[in-house]
């Protein structure tokens, strides 16, 4: 390659260049072989040493080794090791290294699986694992998947798709005469629907306002008898894995009914679809066939690395229409052109990491991972309970574990000090107006032994809040 400009000569590739890589290569490994020993959140000293990045905006070049170098220095410290094996924070799943190698190698190939011509890899794989998926899952054979950042925006094109469908029975092309004079849609879903679910209702122009809430029973469910006459102008959401108990609403009981009454139902399953997945766990998730929508996460359960959302649809010609894009120049094929599958034109080829993740794992690795999940989710809730002044809130059906201590004041003086340990890390929600510490098993690595292991990171800290409490 000739070196043109001053600038291409210092970026053009040469054996320093190799070096570069090699030597960003050689850290992440070491970050990953020690990430699950580790400190789980930053040290004070890590945190403090973040003002090393503050700095004006940088006049001239500085050379490559150097921004490595600042980045594995005092920015590897500064993450918190959701890669490990005792995150339980949130819901977020660990990273399957198989994927991680894929995502490695895809990186140099950057990828934009917009149109099969410009990404016939990227194409022929997303034809692929959409069919793996409905397989999966057990859905419809007409099912269609677009390959999205995450569930906020998969769940942000279901219900984008079910606004063209519901309208366009109404007589009403969305695209064209928009939201202002349109027939009014009912909006349905549950006291616990995800807090994304209520930003996709606001970026639709739908409005909080219009929601008919449906109350839910003591473990966050959608109560099917309070569920209001449906009709074609409704869109029902439901929920496949509750974010703070791990329930599912009753598909079983619901679906089939709705779906004959004409209604779009949309079911946000970020970390609970894979359920499915699973021999011992697929009633869970029995009924969901009959939606219309479906979203999903690789980068939670499944355990690929982050930005991987999926929306699968079986209504594509709702989808394409929702997601309608043209223009004189795009090149469309008689193979998949993902693009008419998700908001973006150019997007990075997510799917070759989830690719690599399934064909990895196989149908007999992801139902081991995932159920594994759920028996180390049932050890922590068992170890816990057996402790006094610990109490389990939940009924721990899939992942997640609700814990509440004496008081208020005590959960939380207890959720900081676990914090403050480092051995693991959760956070806390409100569950019936009373606080909570949430646990969340969402990664392989973790083993019976990281358990056991936090389940006394956790007694210590309560002894520890016990203490503070009494002496206030
Ligand atoms: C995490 C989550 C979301 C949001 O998914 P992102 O991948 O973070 O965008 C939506 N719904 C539920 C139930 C979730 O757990």
């Amino acid at each position: 390659m000739k070196k043109e400009t001053s600038l291409q000569s210092q970026l053009y590739l040469d054996s320093s260049n190799e070096e570069l890589f090699q030597k960003a290569q050689k850290l992440g490994y070491e970050y990953l072989k020690t990430v699950f020993d580790r400190n789980v959140f930053p040290t004070e000293k890590a945190l403090a040493d973040l003002v090393h990045f503050e700095e004006a905006m940088p006049a001239s070049p500085t050379p490559a080794e150097e921004v490595i170098r600042l980045l594995n220095t005092y920015g590897s410290p500064a993450t918190v090791a959701t890669m490990g094996a005792r995150y339980f924070g949130f819901v977020s799943g660990g990273a399957v290294p198989a994927g991680l190698a894929a995502k490695n190698l895809a990186t140099f190939w950057d990828q934009a699986p917009a149109m099969q011509v410009l990404s016939p890899i990227g194409s022929a794989l997303e034809t692929l694992v959409e069919s793996w998926l409905i397989e999966l899952f057990n859905l419809p054979k007409s099912t269609v998947a677009g390959f999205v950042s995450g569930t906020s925006m998969a769940n942000f094109c279901g219900l984008a798709a079910a606004r063209f469908r519901q309208l366009s029975k109404l007589g009403w092309d969305m695209n064209v005469n928009g939201v202002f004079d349109a027939p009014k849609l009912r909006i349905i879903t549950g006291r616990h629907a995800h807090s994304t679910i209520l930003k996709s209702i606001t970026l639709l122009g739908f409005g909080k306002n219009n929601i008919e809430w449906v109350d839910v029973d003591d473990q966050g469910r959608v109560r099917p008898e309070l569920i209001p006459d449906l009709d074609d102008r409704c869109i029902l959401i439901l929920q496949a894995g509750n974010v703070n108990s791990g329930s599912f609403d009753n598909f079983e009981n619901i679906c089939e009914k709705a779906k004959n009454a004409g209604a779009w139902i949309h079911i946000d399953g970020a970390f609970g679809l894979w359920a499915g997945a699973v021999a011992k766990l697929s009633h869970l998730t029995n009924g969901i066939e009959h939606a219309n929508s479906w979203a999903v996460d690789g980068h939670k359960t499944l355990n690929t690395p982050y930005d991987s959302g999926i929306l699968l649809c079986n209504d594509e010609e709702a989808l394409q229409s929702a997601l309608h894009m043209s223009g004189s120049y795009i090149v469309t094929s008689d193979q998949r052109d993902g693009m008419f599958y998700t908001p973006e034109m150019s997007r990075r080829a997510r799917i070759i990491e989830l690719w690599a993740t399934i064909k990895n794992l196989g149908k007999q690795g992801i139902d081991e991972m995932v159920y594994g999940m759920c028996q180390r989710a049932q050890q922590f809730a068992e170890e816990l309970s057996s402790i006094k002044g610990f109490t389990v809130l939940n009924e721990v059906v899939f992942n997640q574990v609700l814990l509440q201590c004496e008081t208020d004041d005590i959960t939380q003086k207890t959720m900081e000090g676990v914090q403050e340990l480092r051995e693991c890390w959760v956070g806390g929600s409100l569950w019936n107006g009373k606080k909570v510490i949430r646990i969340s098993v969402c990664s392989w690595a973790t083993t019976a032994n990281d358990v056991s292991r936090s389940v006394r990171s956790f007694e210590k800290a309560h002894q520890m809040a016990q203490h503070l409490s009494a002496v206030q």
